[in-house]
């Protein structure tokens, strides 16, 4: 590891501008399982149907009765090195956000303020009504306490977690903002994602072509990696507690 720490601190020396994009692979060592790592991952566990608005709509209170089994788990989970490290990076103007894939809100408990969360978040729930958010926290004690589905003491609409579930568009106003800080970023390092997934795999092929310097940090093999100025195997809390940043 001793090389690719070293290449990442010339590259904090002699660059500014960086962004980073995480995706599951970043919160495994908080304790979030991976969605797609074969054997743990969540989606196959699961009856896909529970978490596509289709099936929400239909049966809110089996989505809710299922999101209980692993909600304490997610309430529980704390940021590891990596989140605390990125959020470390901002405060000292190097980095300038961070975009992810993850929905479980770990970079804004460490400290990132820049924050463009591609899929939504689980830390909230929204009433399709009324459009009020909620806290996931609150929410889920009154699922707890009997009352299921949940509804919004607004208006009584169904509150329904702020993540994107299958069969709903990414919201435009994150995505949007990635595109312009990639745009305008000498960085881009990727971390915890396997790019293979469209749109989100669209930002490497964006920083390569306004001649950023691409990092991947990524236990896996990327359809990116030879297109990489470095690419560090490594899991990625351990990697960032050696670098020391
Ligand atoms: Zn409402």
């Amino acid at each position: 590891m001793e090389r690719e720490v070293k290449l990442f601190l010339e590259l904090l020396e002699n660059t500014q501008e960086a962004v980073a994009f995480t995706g599951a692979g970043i919160s495994t060592e908080s304790g979030i399982p991976d969605y797609r790592s074969p054997g743990t991952g969540l989606w196959e566990k699961m009856d896909q149907s529970v978490v596509s608005l289709s099936g929400f709509l239909r049966n809110p209170a089996n989505y809710y009765s299922y999101a209980m089994e692993s909600y304490p788990v997610r309430a529980a989970a704390e940021p590891n090195a990596a989140h605390y490290a990125l959020a470390r990076l901002e405060k000292k103007g190097w980095l300038k956000g961070v975009i992810t894939q993850n929905v479980d809100g770990l970079h804004t408990k460490a400290g990132s303020e820049n924050v463009f969360e591609l899929h939504g978040s689980l830390r909230r729930v929204l009433c399709l009504e009324c459009r009020e958010y909620y806290p996931m926290e609150g929410t889920m004690s009154r699922v707890a306490g009997g009352e299921n589905p949940p509804l919004c003491s607004q208006c009584g609409g169904i509150l329904k977690p702020d993540a994107v579930f299958f069969g709903e568009p990414l919201p435009e106003e994150p995505w949007e903002k990635s595109i312009d800080l990639v745009s305008n970023s000498e960085v881009l390092i990727i971390m915890g994602s396997s790019l293979l997934v469209a749109p989100a795999s669209g930002l490497p092929r964006l920083a390569l072509s306004k001649g950023a310097t691409l990092v991947i940090i990524n236990l896996m093999e990327t359809p990116f990696d030879d297109e990489a100025d470095i690419v560090i195997r490594e899991k990625i809390g351990e990697f960032f507690e050696e670098t020391g940043v």
